[in-house]
C-alpha cells in the first residue's frame, strides 16, 4: 500500500518531497492557532480544516497514538487589549475589573466559541491547545537564552523599553521567506523605529503600562538584573510552546501563507538561535488564502463572514449551511490554491455531498480506496480525493467520507424541512387539480434529493396526508 509514501510541499525547500518523520512513533505537528479577540471568520477556519485532514492522515499512516498535534491560542495581543477596553471600559475605569481579568473574559468567551465552531466543521481537537498566557515563564526563559547568546538586546523605545531580537546576529535569517535583510530595510519606517539596531529587528518583550496586560519578569543583561513589567511580542509564544510540547526540532509546522513572513521567519530565528538547532521544523506547510472577490478575507478589510454566521444565521445566500457543507466547500480545492468563497461554491458542495451521502447509504459496497489514499498522500490533494469518491459506494464510501470528516448521512436543517413541506403542499394542490404530471414531477424531484414521500389517508376525514422520509 502507499502508506509510507506521503509527499508534502515544503515552503522551506520549495519542493514536494517524501515525508520522513524524526520519530515514527511520535510524529509532531504544530499549527499557529487563532488570536482570540473576535469570532473566527471562514478564512481562519481554512488552516484548521486543512491541518485536521493532515492530522487524520498522519494518524492513519503512523498509528492513532503516534501523532502529537499542538495548536496554540494567542490570548495576548494588542487587538485583544483594544477589544477588552471597548467591552469593559467602564468596569476597568471604576476598578471593578482589572485589565488582565477583562482580557481573560474576552479570550475565554472567544476561545470557547472557536472550539464550538471548529467542532461543527468536523475538526478533531489537537492533543494540546496551550494558551500564550499560560506560558509566560517559558517565554521569559527563552528570551533570557537569546540575551545570553547575544541574539537579543534591550533598547529604550517609545512607550518604555523593549527587548528585541537582532536579526543580523543570525546567519541565514530570511531563508524561509527568501528575503534578505536589505529587503526588510526597504520596507521599514526608520524614523519611528530608530531605537532598533536593524530595521528588521523584532520585539520579544515590551514594557506594559497600567492599561495593558503585563507580567513581572526579570531579565539579566549588561551584567545586571532588570525587572521589566511587560508582555511578550507576537512571535515568541510559538517558539516557547512548540519546544515545550514538541521539542527543539519537530516534524511539521503549519499555518496560513500570510504567516511565512514575518511570523514563521521570526519563530525560526528565535528557536534556532536559542536552542542551537539547524531547524525548528523540518517541513513547513502553508495553506493558500480564502478570498472574496479576489481579496483575502480578513477582519481588517471588513470583507469577512464568521463561521457562526454561516452556520447559525441566514446571512449567506439566505440559508444556514451545515458544518459538513462548509468543510466540503473548503476541501474541494487543494490546500495551497486560493479559494474564492461564494454561495455558488456552497451550493455545489451541498449538492455533491448529498449525492455522495445518498450513495453511501443506499449503494452496495463497491470500489477501492487506493486512488483515494493515493491522492491524499500526494501533498494532501483533497480535491482529487473527493473526485475519487465518485467511484465508491456503500460502506466503502462511508469509510472514505468519515476519513475526511464528513458524516455519511445528511442532516436536514429547518430550512430544508420548510422547503419540503412547501413542495408537499404544491403536490397536494396539483393532485386536487388532477395535474398528475406536475404532481409526479414534484415527487420525483424530491426523490432525487433523497426525500421520499409517503401518502396516507387521514382516518377521520379520509383526506390524503403526505409525510416524508430521508433516504
Ligand atoms: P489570525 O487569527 O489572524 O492569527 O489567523 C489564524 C490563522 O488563520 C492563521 O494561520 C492565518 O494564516 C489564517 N488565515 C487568516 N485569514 C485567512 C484567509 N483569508 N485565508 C486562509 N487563511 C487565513
Ligand atoms: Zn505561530
Amino acid at each position: 500500500m502507499t502508506k509510507s509514501k506521503l509527499k508534502l510541499y515544503n515552503t522551506l525547500t520549495r519542493e514536494k518531497a517524501l515525508f520522513q518523520p524524526i520519530d515514527a512513533e511520535n510524529v509532531r505537528l504544530y499549527v499557529c492557532g487563532p488570536t482570540v479577540y473576535d469570532f473566527a471568520h471562514i478564512g481562519n477556519a481554512r488552516p484548521v480544516i486543512v491541518f485536521d485532514v493532515l492530522y487524520r492522515l498522519l494518524k492513519y499512516i503512523y498509528g492513532q497514538d503516534s501523532v502529537t498535534y499542538v495548536r496554540n491560542i494567542t490570548d495576548v495581543d494588542d487587538k485583544i487589549n483594544a477589544r477588552a477596553l471597548q467591552t469593559f471600559g467602564k468596569e476597568i475605569a471604576s476598578g471593578t475589573l482589572s485589565v488582565n481579568d477583562a482580557i481573560r473574559e474576552v479570550t475565554e468567551k472567544t476561545a470557547k466559541q472557536f472550539f464550538e465552531d471548529m467542532a461543527s466543521l468536523g475538526c478533531e481537537e489537537p492533543n494540546h491547545q496551550p494558551r500564550a498566557t499560560d506560558n509566560i515563564t517559558e517565554m521569559v526563559a527563552l528570551i533570557q537564552k537569546l540575551l545570553d547568546k547575544g541574539h537579543a538586546y534591550y533598547a529604550k523605545g517609545a512607550g518604555g523599553g523593549e527587548i528585541l531580537f537582532h536579526v543580523r546576529s543570525m546567519k541565514n535569517y530570511g531563508a524561509l521567506s527568501n528575503r534578505s535583510l536589505e529587503d526588510n530595510k526597504a520596507g521599514a519606517r526608520i524614523d519611528v523605529e530608530s531605537h532598533k539596531e536593524d530595521a528588521g529587528d523584532f520585539v520579544l518583550w515590551k514594557t506594559s503600562d497600567q492599561a495593558m496586560p503585563g507580567w513581572k519578569a526579570v531579565f539579566t543583561f549588561q551584567n545586571e538584573d532588570h525587572e521589566i513589567y511587560g508582555r511578550p511580542g507576537w512571535h515568541i509564544e510559538c517558539s516557547a510552546m512548540s519546544e515545550r510540547y514538541l521539542g527543539k526540532t519537530f516534524d511539521i509546522h503549519g499555518g496560513g501563507i500570510d504567516l511565512v513572513f514575518p511570523h514563521h521567519e521570526n519563530e525560526i530565528a528565535q528557536s534556532c538561535c536559542a536552542f542551537d538547532v539547524p531547524h525548528m521544523a523540518n517541513y513547513w506547510l502553508h495553506n493558500g488564502f480564502l478570498q472574496v472577490e479576489g481579496e483575502k478575507m480578513s477582519k481588517s478589510l471588513g470583507n469577512f463572514i464568521t463561521v457562526y454566521e454561516l452556520l447559525h444565521e441566514e446571512k449567506v445566500g439566505g440559508e444556514k449551511w451545515s458544518g459538513a457543507v462548509v468543510r466540503f466547500a473548503m476541501l474541494m480545492s487543494h490546500y495551497r490554491e486560493p479559494i474564492d468563497f461564494s454561495v455558488k461554491r456552497l451550493q455545489e458542495a451541498e449538492n455533491t455531498l448529498k449525492r455522495l451521502q445518498r450513495r453511501a447509504q443506499e449503494g452496495e459496497s463497491a470500489g477501492s480506496l487506493e486512488a483515494f489514499y493515493e491522492s491524499l498522500m500526494d501533498d494532501l490533494n483533497t480535491s482529487q480525493a473527493i473526485h475519487a469518491l465518485n467511484s465508491l459506494s456503500g460502506s466503502i464510501l462511508k469509510q472514505a467520507m468519515a476519513f475526511l470528516g464528513f458524516p455519511s448521512e445528511f442532516e436536514i436543517n429547518d430550512l430544508d424541512i420548510g422547503l419540503i413541506e412547501e413542495k408537499i403542499n404544491q403536490r397536494l394542490i396539483a393532485l386536487e387539480e388532477k395535474d398528475w404530471a406536475r404532481a409526479d414531477k414534484i415527487r420525483d424531484e424530491l426523490l432525487a434529493q433523497g426525500i421520499q414521500l409517503k401518502d396516507n389517508k387521514d382516518p377521520q376525514t379520509g383526506k390524503r396526508v403526505t409525510s416524508f422520509e430521508v433516504k
